[in-house]
């Protein structure tokens, strides 16, 4: 599939006329389990000496069209498709991560991101430290020979901050450390992590992957280019897994080991399956993906310039702005755009955002973003409401300010929108 281009891609990867029925779009495999064709057969799919269907747990051919086609997006060897973004995010540290082991984190990560990795996964024996990504020489400090992973967000939620990934990935590479990037806000449409250096991309398949607010999903997406022997340190992949009768996947499998252990042990052990029929939706969904992250930017360019020029608002943070401090970073992180999603302050403080948010009729106030549809939220007091002030401040989640997230709707529509809900917030 690699001669298409990823406008392509987005239609024909990972898909191919049923070869039961000849049915052109994927069908909703909704099965447990598959019919072995002998007992020979059953042995040789278990030992992984044959790739095929087992149970839907481990694999389904709907959700493997999905894992194939977000793999091939992102330039990645392979990938699994997981029950959510915040499982996507344990599915691809558990072959890395031990008890005793740590993650270092970007501060400037979605309010859910730092709780699981800030409190949740101590109940692993994991732990993370929190750095700021700009500081290149304080993320290698924070390293250490218990570190085991380097995570960031492409486009951050919900600032709309971009992180410089090949600086981090140059650091990564430098302690010989996997660097993992959740790429929900950019999409591959307007990020590629996996070329500027990412060994793991992640993704909240429920936001601009599917784009319409109707599945919960996530996707891990391997680029097959981490040394996993080198350094020892990560014996799940490089030594006989004792979890799956002493298979040595990075010897056995290669560039496509991380893969074969999520779906053998994660997805086996964890659960943190994608059903078929979610699986389908985000597929017809990335069927659109590139008109949609089109129309998503230019729309979002122009409400932004709009807001920045509009007396009644103090701050504007998206990072399609010239004023932005992350604008430079577009070029080598995300040309094709910033992003639907930002945040702005309100003249008039937090009282003036409450009413702002209250009086908005077209936008949806939901815990959500990512959807054809313009959505609006108070970061600090719901998706960052369980962090410090202080972290709510470093992520770009302070009281004083909305978060919006740009849909596809006619840019005349949202503006005359937040025009009115403005001009009831500042009277
Ligand atoms: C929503 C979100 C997640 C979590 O995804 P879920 O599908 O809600 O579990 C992770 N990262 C980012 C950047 C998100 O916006």
């Amino acid at each position: 599939m690699t001669q298409y281009s990823f406008d392509t891609l987005t239609i024909h990867a990972g898909a191919a006329p049923d070869p039961a029925t000849g049915a052109r779009q994927i069908p909703i495999y909704q099965t447990t389990a598959y019919v072995f064709k002998d007992a020979d057969h059953a042995a040789r799919l278990f030992n992984l000496q044959e790739v095929g269907y087992i149970y839907s747990r481990l694999t389904n051919p709907t959700v493997q069209a999905l894992a194939e086609r977000v793999a091939a997006l992102e330039g990645g060897a392979g990938a699994v498709c997981c029950s959510s973004g915040h499982a996507a995010q344990i599915m691809a540290l558990f072959p890395l991560m031990g008890p005793g082991k740590n993650i270092i984190a970007s501060t400037r990560l979605y309010g859910g991101t730092i709780t699981q990795l800030g409190q949740s996964i101590k109940r692993f024996g994991w732990t993370t430290r929190f750095v700021d990504f700009d500081d290149l020489a304080a993320l290698e400090a924070a390293v250490d020979d218990d570190t085991r992973a380097i995570f960031c967000e492409s486009i951050s939620n919900p600032g709309g901050y971009i992180t410089d990934i090949p600086a981090v990935a140059k650091v990564a590479d430098k302690v010989g450390l996997p660097l993992i990037v959740d790429n929900t806000l950019a999409s591959p449409y307007l990020c590629r992590p996996i070329e500027l250096g990412a060994t793991l991309v992640v993704h909240s398949a429920t936001k601009f992957l599917t784009g319409n607010g109707t599945v919960t999903g996530g996707v891990v997406v391997d680029s097959g280019k981490f040394d996993w022997s080198k350094s020892g340190k990560f014996p799940s992949l490089s030594e006989p897994e004792p979890a799956y009768h002493g298979l040595a996947f990075h010897p056995a499998l290669g560039s496509m080991a991380f893969t074969f252990h999520s779906i053998a042990v994660g997805l086996r052990d964890l659960g943190m399956t994608m059903n078929p029929q979610g699986a389908h939706y985000t597929l017809m969904g990335i069927e659109t993906l590139s008109l949609r992250m089109q129309r998503h930017v230019e729309n979002t360019q122009k409400v932004a310039e709009w807001l920045e020029k509009d007396p009644r608002v103090t701050k504007v943070t998206y990072a399609g702005l010239k004023s932005s401090p992350w604008h430079g970073r577009m070029a080598t992180v995300c040309p094709k755009g910033a992003g639907a999603l930002f945040t702005f302050a309100v003249k008039g403080g937090y009282d003036a955002c409450v009413k702002f948010v209250n009086n908005l009729k077209m936008f949806s106030h939901v815990a959500n973003l990512g959807d054809t549809r313009s959505l609006v939220i108070h970061a600090a007091s719901t998706t960052h409401r369980q962090l410090t002030e202080d972290q709510q401040i470093a992520a770009g989640a302070s009281p004083e300010v909305v978060r919006l997230s740009i849909g596809i709707e006619d840019v005349a529509d949202i503006i005359a929108d937040l025009d009115q809900a403005l001009a009831a917030a500042t009277a």
